[in-house]
């Protein structure tokens, strides 16, 4: 099995959009809990592959009409889509007589992963998550932007990502970076959360090569993605008209957005409409949206379009609510208003 088979299958039978691999010393100087020789020591060679996120998949996000489009297209089914290519590039690679060790994406495993003692006898922990982003990056998939998303030279950043560790010794692909992104930092303008730093950046080094990213706070991007951000969720808003969440001012872990963000999804009923769990809200307006758009016009990616995806300025709802119940018609206690009403019956709760 050559490189060029591998990719040739992939691409023309499992139809993936990208494939890349790296060789395995370019992990080298990983952690052991993020490199992929703690997951199989083994492992040569480390593929990485993408699909495409539709473009149109943002379009409902963007007007504000549409929702479902880009979680069951862009999210839940997209990945479905990866899995499904990563077990028949998986079953390729075995039918060659190598072994294809798939790592699915948990990039907050040590945060949220499994608890308990240090493994005795220099064993390794049980939260191993190799970075399929810097794995891309190592295979000459493409580069992190300043957003710290995955940049490639076709999509941009619209893409999600598959990965195999196998022991067959493949011909690598170049690291290429620092082709992308321009700095242009209106991933930070655009992104709701707050959570794109714009001077703040920390310095990645693997397989010989070092570039900055952004200090991203992982907590405000949770809430704005699972739609607790006023500002971009009216779902939110309808069902929770006072509250006042600010998103700058919050200091939340990942975890504790997931969590805040499971115990409230069933309290709006949009939400129990669209899916069984949280959903893409945010539609990665700022990582995604503003830069794919600016990527297009610059010309500096490859997939262009007839027409631009937007100039529109992104729409927004005021992060603080109106003063009272009485200006925003919340939940209101009332026994004095004789007019008050509930499921038709006098209540003293409107
Ligand atoms: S929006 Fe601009 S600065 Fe941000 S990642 Fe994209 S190209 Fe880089
Ligand atoms: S998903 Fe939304 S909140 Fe998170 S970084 Fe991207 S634009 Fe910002």
């Amino acid at each position: 099995m050559t490189s060029q088979e591998l990719k040739d299958f992939a691409k023309n039978v499992v139809g993936v959009d990208a494939i890349g691999i790296a060789p395995i010393e370019r992990f080298d100087g990983a952690p052991e809990y993020m490199s992929p020789r703690t997951v199989f020591p083994g492992a040569k060679s480390v593929i990485v592959f993408a699909r495409r996120i539709i473009r149109g998949c943002y379009r409902g996000i963007e007007r504000g009409t549409h929702w479902p489009s880009y979680q069951v297209f862009a999210y839940s089914g997209l990945t479905k889509l990866v899995h499904q290519a990563n077990y028949r590039i998986g079953r390729f690679i075995e039918d060659h007589g190598y072994l294809s060790v798939p790592c699915p994406p948990a990039a907050t495993l040590k945060e949220a992963g499994p608890r308990g003692p240090v493994p005795p006898g220099g064993k390794y922990p049980r939260d191993i998550n190799v970075s399929l982003r810097i794995a891309a990056v190592m295979a000459g998939l493409g580069e992190m932007g300043w957003s710290k998303v995955l940049l490639t030279p076709q999509f941009g950043p619209r893409q999600r990502l598959g990965l195999i560790l196998t022991d067959a010794e493949l011909e690598p692909d170049p690291i290429r970076i620092g082709r992308i992104c321009d700095r242009c930092k209106l991933c930070v303008r655009d992104c709701p959360g707050n959570a794109i730093d714009r001077d703040k950046g920390n310095i990645i080094t693997a397989g010989g090569v070092s570039w900055e990213c952004n200090d991203l706070k992982v907590g405000k991007c949770k809430l704005t993605h699972f739609g607790l951000n006023r500002t971009t969720s009216p779902h939110f808003v309808k069902t929770f008209p006072g509250i006042y969440l600010p998103m700058e001012e919050q200091g939340n872990t990942w975890v504790e957005g997931w969590n805040f963000g499971h115990s409230l999804f069933s309290a709006v009923p949009t939400w129990k409409a669209f899916s069984a769990y949280p959903i893409a809200i945010c539609g990665a307006r700022g990582c995604i949206i503003s830069c794919m758009n600016h990527l297009e016009k610059r010309r500096r990616i490859g997939n262009i379009f007839r027409h631009d995806f937007t100039d529109e300025k992104p729409w927004r709802i005021p992060e603080k609510p109106p003063r009272g119940h009485e200006d925003h018609h919340g939940f209101v206690y009332d026994p004095e208003n004789p007019e008050a009403m509930s499921g038709g019956v006098k209540s003293d709760w409107y």
